[in-house]
């Protein structure tokens, strides 16, 4: 920890007044009418990278098809990525549900509240850990991320690179110290609720904020200028062709994704990159890749898809087929109205609207 960060602070005045609004100000959100480590557990997941208000809703319905962690455990897994289907980042839910058997076999489905067997459950980093020590056990662990970050970086108006992981270390360091070990499940809400309210990315509400007289920031007006963060690697761009190829049933192609790596185990139309072949080879290309003969139709659109790291570029052509079997096990053939039934990634069941 740098020397003298949390010198001359005065910690027990921040935490006061950062609990006290809490309590007062607190957004009335469906897990927070609990304190079941099972459910902290999956809000704190959905809510890794997704706006509050997307989450809701996605809550609510996961939490009614699975209202304990035995039910999730014992869950298929399909149906498990179907409640997941558009919030994205689908490790997330792969993990999640790994962890809960893991939870239900070696814990008798008891939520482990030790900071290292809850660490070691799969998709579990310092951050979740401490949410679900703090929120559920009480236990005046500090979770920090990029919400977190931004507030602690103006009150104590530190100017690291707060993308660096040494310096989220660091973070963790000072709100270890300054965590309320009186209640630390509202201090650490509080933090984020700040964060998420008042002390915003852009024009942060500095004159309504209840710990303006702590924030170093605020007295040396170098709030805007915090917190410190590396520019963004630019998205690299990927260019494909989407197959809706259909047969006279009404039948649609669809394929699963592979078992790991991006949109992992979802389903999807045929993607075809264009970088390694051209529209008037396709059908060439698709009869020596899929054993289909088909014939390509008419453009239907384009759509995008953005990730972290990469820009998917969509455009998306019908074609018809007269097979009407697949004799592999790598796709096959689903009635138009059975495709929703399978979990596909946003921008796939948009697609959809574009099926003639
Ligand atoms: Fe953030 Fe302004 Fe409050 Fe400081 S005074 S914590 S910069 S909102």
């Amino acid at each position: 920890m740098k020397k003298n960060v949390l010198q001359d602070f005065d910690m027990i005045g921040f935490q006061e007044s950062l609990v006290q609004w809490y309590k007062v100000n607190k957004r009335d959100l469906p897990w927070r009418n609990s304190q079941d480590p099972y459910k902290i557990w999956v809000s704190e997941i959905m809510l890794q990278q997704t706006r509050v208000d997307t989450v809701i809703p996605y809550f609510i319905r996961f939490i009614n098809k699975y209202p304990t962690i035995y039910d999730l455990a014992n869950a298929d897994s399909q149906d498990v990525l179907k409640q997941w289907e558009g919030l994205g980042y689908y490790s997330r839910v792969r993990n999640l549900h790994h962890a809960a058997k893991e939870v239900v076999a070696t814990y008798n489905g008891h939520v482990p509240n030790e900071p290292k067997k809850l660490g070691a459950l799969k998709g579990i980093g310092p951050y979740t850990r401490g949410a679900i020590l703090s929120i559920a056990f009480d236990q005046p662990e500090p979770a920090v991320d990029g919400n977190v970050m931004r507030v602690i970086s103006r009150v104590l108006q530190i100017d690291d690179n707060t993308s660096e992981p040494r310096v989220k270390k660091d973070f963790e360091k000072y709100v270890r110290e300054m965590i309320a070990k009186k209640d630390p499940s509202s201090f650490n809400q509080g933090i984020m609720e700040l964060g998420a309210l008042v002390c915003t990315p852009k024009a942060p509400q500095c004159h309504i904020c209840p710990v303006q007289k702590y924030c170093r920031a605020y007295e040396n007006d170098v709030v805007e200028q915090l917190p410190i963060k590396a520019k963004p690697k630019k998205q690299k761009t990927l260019q494909y062709i989407v197959l809706l190829i259909r047969n006279a049933n009404n039948e649609y192609i669809i394929e699963q994704r592979p078992q790991t790596g991006l949109l992992a185990d979802l389903w999807q139309f045929p993607m075809i990159p264009v970088d390694e072949i051209k529209l008037d080879e396709i059908e060439d290309w698709i009869d020596k890749n899929y054993g289909v003969k088909m014939v390509l139709g008419e453009k239907k659109g384009e759509l995008k898809h953005v990730f972290t790291h990469i820009i998917w570029d969509l455009e998306v052509f019908e074609a018809n087929t007269l097979q009407m079997e697949s004799d592999s096990n790598d796709w096959k053939f689903v009635h138009r109205r059975e495709l929703r039934a399978h979990p596909f990634p946003v921008s796939h069941l948009n697609m959809m609207n574009l099926l003639s």
